[in-house]
């Protein structure tokens, strides 16, 4: 990894950052002064798999030049990493191979597994296929792992706030079944947690139940069964306070349900925020405190970290811009960004304020 310090740095370093850093984090040209967060750019998890993978590229070109190097979806929740990634020579299949993908995998393959992890069957059927597997999970994601299988083994039903299709939430929950008996459900919104809460307290119509949360519990989930004794935990990249929020609310509905002196048996709970995400967030709260016409938050799109920032700076009231890249900064007058409501990228006309106006 040190090998390949220099080559990474070259893609990835801005000067512009350096410059802005330089200067206590603030840039000022005529009337437009920018504030950089004081936690910007890649998390420690993010830059070792990045290195991880650009170490894998040099160690096979010189050890074995033939080696196929395979990539399980995204390195990160990044279009230029990935781009990059790409133009290196390695070659992007599905997060979960499709059985074509795996007939080509061959003995002796690298096989490069994103930060965020990838489900036990996955990785098994890489390694039963004589694959080399490039492990670059997060060390945070694994401790969320570790927390999960606890439960698993100790029968207690793990309900994980995340999104359910997100990479790291389907490594996790696949480790529930994979290492005991205890069930998993995912939960995404407040809105979804107070339901589970409910039918907590007072019971309801399971079939309703199961198609609420289609996709997002472990096969014969029965919530009748299942939701006795539950321990929460959470992907690493969620809002802190929403977590929070969360576990509050199963810890309350289990506390009126059997009564505080039997809430071991009934619940647990293990943050499992992760640092840097948990940094960037109170780095942005920071930030918002100060006065500010508008916020830009630059991250891919399907990123549940960047995705996070720009809803605090929506939740401030603040115009906030989710912009992939630099491009989008089309001109002056014109923003090409992402909508988290619509879904996809919309154009705003005049998003910067005339100066002369204030
Ligand atoms: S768990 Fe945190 S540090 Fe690790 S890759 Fe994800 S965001 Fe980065």
């Amino acid at each position: 990894m040190e090998t390949v310090q220099a080559q990474v740095l070259s893609h990835y370093r801005s000067e512009l950052v350096e410059r802005i850093r330089a200067h206590g984090g603030i840039l000022e040209a005529d009337s437009l002064t920018v504030k950089l967060a004081k936690e910007f750019g890649f998390c420690y998890g993010v830059e070792r798999a990045i290195d991880l993978a650009y170490a894998a590229k040099k160690y096979f070109s010189e050890a074995a030049p033939n080696t196929p190097i395979y990539l399980l979806g995204e390195i990160i929740h990044n279009p230029e990493v990935n781009d990059q990634i790409r133009n290196m020579g390695i070659q992007i299949i599905s997060p979960k191979p499709t059985e074509e993908e795996l007939s080509r995998l061959k003995a002796g393959d690298a096989v490069i597994i994103p930060a965020f992890g990838t489900e036990v069957g996955t990785r098994k059927k890489i390694e039963e296929k004589g694959c080399i597997p490039v492990d670059t999970t997060c060390g945070d994601v694994m401790s969320v792992w570790k927390r999960v299988r606890q439960y698993s083994k100790e029968n207690v039903t793990s309900i994980i706030h995340g999104k359910a299709k997100h990479e790291e939430t389907k490594a996790t929950t696949s480790q529930a079944r994979a290492y005991g008996s205890g069930h998993y459900l995912v939960v995404f919104t407040l809105a979804e947690t107070d339901y589970v809460c409910n039918y907590i307290l007072n019971g309801g119509n399971k079939n309703e139940f199961l198609e609420k949360f289609k996709g997002a519990y472990s096969a014969g989930f029965d919530p009748d069964i299942h939701l006795q004794a539950v321990g929460v935990a959470n992907q690493t990249t969620m809002l802190r306070g929403e977590t929070e929020e969360v576990q509050r609310r199963i810890k309350q509905a289990m506390i009126k349900k059997y009564g505080e002196p039997e809430l071991d048996k009934h619940f647990r709970f293990f943050d499992t925020i992760c640092g840097a995400t948990q940094d960037r967030q109170d780095a942005l709260q920071k930030l918002l405190r100060e006065p500010m016409d508008l916020l830009i938050v630059i991250g891919g799109y399907n990123s549940s970290n960047t995705s996070h920032l720009a809803e605090m700076g929506e939740a401030k009231g603040l115009r906030t811009y989710f912009i992939r890249n630099a491009s989008r900064l089309e001109s002056r007058e014109k923003i090409v960004h992402y909508s988290l409501h619509e879904k996809h990228e919309i154009v705003t006309e005049n998003w910067l304020p005339d100066p002369t106006a204030r």
